[in-house]
């Protein structure tokens, strides 16, 4: 089955998509990594529609203007903080990945960009991290026959783990749906 999740490597303030991913923090007011980058591209308006928003809980999203940045809108979620994986840190990363999604299909985007969220400054491990991005997503998509997903790398090894994780996953939807 050919899924409509492509992974690349690249800096996500460059896509051309309707909206690209924000892996933020809860105050929603910029911070280092892919957040500052966001927000660097974005322009100082992005933190002004941030400021109004009055933060988000982990494991939420909340959309924003995209403002100086090729991609139309920022949706911004924040990542579980990694504390050793019996804190609901999978849990939490799963329902990042899904209320972005759901935020974007409520306004009717196609085409979303995520980060590798929580793997960097949370340090969620990125091999647990890319399955649960890849099967949250490729079920999404399932539902929402319209919509397409990037999964935005910023380094080759972390490309070629998303790539795995992403080839795993189409085999076992292979073999699942031929049992069916
Ligand atoms: P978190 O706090 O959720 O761990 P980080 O921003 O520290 O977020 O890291 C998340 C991932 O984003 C890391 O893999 C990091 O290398 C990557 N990253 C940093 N800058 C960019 C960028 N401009 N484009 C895409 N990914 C980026």
């Amino acid at each position: 089955m050919k899924t409509r999740i492509k992974v690349l490597c690249a800096d996500i303030t460059t896509l051309e998509v309707d909206a690209v991913v924000n892996a933020a923090n809860t105050r929603l007011l910029g911070g280092g990594g892919v957040d500052g980058a966001i927000h660097r591209a974005a322009g100082p308006e992005l933190l002004e529609e941030c400021r109004r928003l009055g933060g988000c809980p982990t494991g939420e999203a909340k959309i924003t203007g995209g403002y100086h940045l090729p991609a139309n809108h920022v949706i911004h979620t924040v990542g579980p903080v990694w504390k050793g994986g019996r804190s609901g840190e999978a849990d939490l990363l799963e329902c990042c990945y899904r209320r972005s999604l759901e935020v974007a299909a409520e306004r009717g985007l196609t085409s979303v960009a995520f980060p590798s969220i929580s793997t960097g400054a949370y340090r969620f491990p990125v091999e647990k991290a890319a399955g649960i991005a890849v099967r949250t997503i490729g079920d999404f998509l399932s539902d929402h026959p319209r919509m397409e997903v990037i999964l935005c790398c910023f380094s080759e090894s972390d490309r070629d783990v998303y790539r795995n994780a992403l080839e795993r996953w189409e085999k076992q939807e292979a073999s699942a749906s031929e049992r069916e």
